[in-house]
């Protein structure tokens, strides 16, 4: 049976710190930014854009790091969660 990926998504459990654990450097820059490559590659949707401007979720991040690696204006500032914090994945 092939799972989606929402459904995959769905069994990750969450400790959510109240302090974000990626910030993005200046709104100005994502404002002007042509690709929004962020949007595209974030497994967990946690961008999106919402009239025109780039909208991040942090709560809901899996911490595969495809964000900062794809924003070319280095505009992400990225951090693993603190301890204890973020997701905990199911094994197996
Ligand atoms: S790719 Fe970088 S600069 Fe462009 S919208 Fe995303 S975070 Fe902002
Ligand atoms: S680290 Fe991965 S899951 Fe988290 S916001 Fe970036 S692309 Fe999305």
């Amino acid at each position: 049976m092939k799972v989606s990926i929402d459904d995959r998504l769905a069994l990750l459990k969450y400790k959510v710190d109240s302090k974000p654990h990626i910030i993005l450097k200046d709104e100005r820059v994502c404002d002007t930014c042509q690709g929004k490559f962020c949007v595209h590659v974030c497994p967990a949707s946690c961008y999106k854009i919402e009239n025109n401007k780039i909208v991040f979720h942090y709560e809901d991040c899996v911490e595969c790091g495809s964000c900062l690696i794809s924003c070319d204006k280095e505009n992400i500032d990225w951090n693993y969660p603190r301890g204890t914090f973020g997701v905990n994945f199911r094994w197996g």
